[in-house]
């Protein structure tokens, strides 16, 4: 299953590729099918996926109302998926179909979970390998469950798996994250990251912060606990400072007019109060959005039967969830 927003230049080649890598499996599968979410792009991605659907029964087509984002979009082909096994990839040829041969060998082997680690990365700018690099291992550190480092979505599921995260309805979504959270048995394997086929990423700064804070929020209460730390340290420091001056002005009388210290001490614990607050904010922002409780992405139109097609009368059941 592919999420796509402004993929035009994109689609024809990734279905080329992907129906030649199942038509060549070594066990070929008794059914299989290709959901494409389209993330409210505003190119001709949606056309395009629908000319596809029309001739290729394999093929199911579910357009959001709008653009929701990488991991909402991802859901919603998950939510749709029905396979015993599903592989989620990027719509822009970064993650190579190729592998998915890889994929379900581990699977037969009896693995749920199937990641695909990068060795290298092609075409990235060093900004974004070294703001990669940091954010993996900040957050291997930060959280409680054990996240792959240098991981990305790219990766096979079981049904079991899937289902998991079928019954995990947050909304601030962090998938690799849950995926590791789900447990069962998980492998990688390693591959090396190619250029996009076409066009520019669709992660900008601003959405790869609010990725890697969605990320660190979602599995590590350590941030809330910085500001006990802060305050610690900060009332240690001022008790041994305190003593000091104490001691100076009963021994030898010297008094300091202490304008540096004492501008220094506002300042000081004035950003220190501003950053925790914002922490707490983003935590308290967190718990308000999962109680409105508002559907995670609303569908505009689903096209195509799928894995359904094969064995069963076309389904009508509301995919909207
Ligand atoms: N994508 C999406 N919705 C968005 C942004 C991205 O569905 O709002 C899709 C995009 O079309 C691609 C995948 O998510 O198939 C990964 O995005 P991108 O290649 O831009 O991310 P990068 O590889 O630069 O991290
Ligand atoms: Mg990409």
């Amino acid at each position: 299953m592919v999420p796509l927003y402004n993929e035009a230049d994109n689609v024809a080649e990734l279905l080329r590729r992907l129906r030649s890598v199942v038509e060549g499996l070594t066990v070929q599968p008794a059914a299989w099918e290709l959901i494409c979410v389209d993330d409210g792009s505003r190119d001709a991605t949606l056309a395009i996926l629908l000319d596809a659907a029309a001739v290729d029964p394999h093929l199911r087509i579910i357009s959001l109302s709008r653009n929701f984002g990488h991991q909402i979009a991802a859901t919603a082909g998950l939510d749709a998926a029905s396979g015993d096994a599903v592989v989620l990839m990027d719509g822009d040829l970064q993650d190579p179909p190729e592998l998915i041969e890889a994929f379900l060998a581990k699977f037969r082997e009896g693995y749920d979970v199937v990641y695909a680690t990068r060795r290298r990365r092609e075409g990235e700018s060093r900004f974004k390998l070294l703001t990669a690099a940091v954010f993996y291992r900040t957050i291997r550190r930060l959280t409680n469950v054990s996240i792959p480092v240098d991981t990305g979505d790219f990766r096979l599921m079981s049904r079991r798996v899937v289902a998991a995260l079928r019954d995990s309805r947050e909304r601030h979504r962090f998938i690799r994250g849950l995926v590791s959270w789900v447990g069962y048995r998980q492998t990688g394997i390693e591959y090396d990251r190619a250029e996009r086929f076409s066009g520019a990423s669709k992660y900008p700064i601003s959405k790869m912060v609010r990725f890697a804070i969605d990320g660190i929020t979602a599995f590590s209460e350590i941030p809330l606990r910085i500001a006990t730390w802060f305050g610690f340290i900060v009332s240690g420091v001022a008790f041994i400072v305190g003593l000091f001056e104490i001691g100076l002005r009963i021994f030898t009388g010297y008094n300091l007019p202490g304008y540096t210290s004492t501008i220094f001490a506002i300042l000081f614990l004035g950003g220190v109060q501003l950053i925790t607050i914002g922490i707490l904010g983003e935590y308290v922002g967190r718990v308000y959005d999962e109680i409105k409780g508002r559907p995670l992405y609303l569908v505009a139109e689903n096209v195509g039967n799928g894995l359904a097609a094969a064995d069963s009368p076309p389904s009508t059941a509301p995919v909207v969830r």
